[in-house]
């Protein structure tokens, strides 16, 4: 039998490849102030095949031998392969389910759009799938003898719940900073429940960033935000398992919102080694959807990414992307270069709408997803997504985390929103009669349409 190649990875400098760190160092930045990428040995990975790898992916899917029946885990080579298996944190996260939106693609003029479930997961969103890689590296750091006393992030409210959660499973003491009173209750009471250090500053989350980093630079705290590029290599798996779950076929397009930057990235990374390793041969193409609200890429885009000026995003309903100034913009200009990307943007009364009306066909999204949808309905109407094409949206984050929005949008209290489908609850007492002609009315109403 072949010996087994030994996989590497390091961190490196985007703009210098000689300036390497190894993984379980602490360090965020390169010497130029840039972020840092996880570069795998390829050479290694190469002695695989692609039909190889498909195939050991597919053995490892749904299984149960530890860690690999993660989804993230499923792949470690690509993802953190040096960590000891013994050291792995993982609510065996991924294998979030992919639908064919039959009745809503029919609606907006697509045949073949499909939803990527990825808030069906432990906490709620995708962040699961970063955190699961970071907290495992800082575990088997801690048992390599570093002094590290806790892990910390500022978030916008899903980064928190996910780091809260895999701290906790782990045993690591985790310390959030959150803008006050800008989450929802159910991002807030995550990591309240998991015992993590909870603070709720009086800030934006801009604000919250710079606290995490002194905190990290100056008392050696652990910092979980998605700067640390350990987490990119987690999230990178979602597009690998979309193309798996489509029997190793590439679809045309993904749809995918962006604030800090840091998804859209790893989406393009799990993609490109994908197309090294020989497991695909063709590349889709990448619409990344920002709130106009807090569009920055947006307005780069529109000059063919020249010029980069960050902005002082406004509040939007889209609260997870409500970012001015994205950390990892560098990397996801690069990506979307790569990808013939296209960057849409979606008003707050479009990013509703789509939502609601998507929620009509059985959906329950979360506004950053109605964002992707509202993006993609736009290039829809204009011909730019085919109406065979095959589509797939990422959903980012579960409906039920963002319920405050949609108890405003059916009460038809949403400032400056019509709200087109409201569904508001009929109180009546409890007479059957009466009921029963409004039921049967109603009934009537809505066949009409
Ligand atoms: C974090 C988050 C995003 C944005 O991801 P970035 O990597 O910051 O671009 C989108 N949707 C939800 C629900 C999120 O939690």
């Amino acid at each position: 039998m072949a010996v087994k190649p030994r996989y590497r990875a390091w961190f490196e400098s985007l703009h210098d490849p000689s300036e390497r760190y190894a993984l379980d160092e602490v360090v965020y930045t390169s010497r130029d102030g840039g972020l840092l990428q996880v570069v795998h040995d390829m050479d290694a990975l190469r002695q695989t095949s692609g039909a190889e790898w498909r195939r050991l992916f597919e053995e490892r899917s749904h299984r149960n031998e530890w860690p690999y029946g993660s989804g993230v885990w499923g792949k470690k080579e690509w993802v953190c392969p040096e960590i000891d298996g013994e050291h792995v944190v993982s609510m065996y996260e991924g294998h979030s389910n992919l639908f064919w939106a039959e009745r809503y693609g029919r609606e907006i003029g697509l045949a073949d759009l499909w939803i990527k479930q990825c808030g069906n997961s432990h906490t709620g969103s995708f962040k699961d799938l970063g955190m699961t890689v970071l907290v495992s590296m800082v575990k088997e750091m801690i048992a390599r003898g570093k002094q590290i006393p806790a892990v910390a992030c500022a978030s916008t409210g899903d980064t928190s719940a996910a780091l809260s959660a895999y701290a906790a499973a782990a045993g690591i003491p985790a310390i959030v900073f959150l803008p006050r009173g800008k989450i929802s209750v159910a991002q807030l009471i995550q990591p309240v429940a998991n015992g993590a250090i909870v603070f709720a500053l009086d800030t934006d989350f801009d604000g919250c960033m710079e606290i995490v980093k002194q905190v990290a630079e100056k008392d050696g705290i652990y910092l979980a935000n998605s700067m640390n590029s350990l987490r990119i290599e987690g999230q990178k798996t979602v597009g690998v398992e979309i193309v798996q779950q489509f029997d190793w076929e590439v679809p045309d397009w993904f749809v995918i919102p962006g604030g800090n930057l840091g998804n859209v990235s790893a989406l393009a990374k799990g993609l490109d080694m994908m197309v090294e390793l020989g497991l695909v041969s063709r590349r889709p193409r990448i619409v990344c959807a920002q709130a106009e609200a807090a569009n920055p890429l947006y307005l780069s885009y529109q000059r063919n990414f020249a010029v980069f000026e960050p902005i002082a995003a406004r509040p939007t309903l889209a609260s997870a992307i409500q970012i001015g100034n994205p950390v990892s913009i560098e990397k996801a200009i690069d990506a979307l270069r790569r990808y013939d990307g296209i960057v849409e943007q979606a008003s707050e009364a479009e990013l509703a709408e789509a939502c609601a009306h998507a929620d009509r066909t059985g959906l329950f999204n979360c506004p950053h997803t109605g964002v992707a949808l509202a993006a993609t309905g736009k290039l829809a109407r204009r011909g730019i997504i085919r109406k065979d094409d095959r589509v797939v949206v990422l959903s980012t984050a579960h409906g039920l985390k963002f319920v405050d929005f949609k108890v405003k949008y059916h009460s038809m209290t949403l400032e400056g929103i019509a709200s087109e489908l409201p569904n508001p609850p009929i109180e009546l007492p409890a007479v059957y009669q009466t009921v029963r002609d409004t039921m049967l009315a109603e009934i009537e109403r809505r066949a009409k349409h």
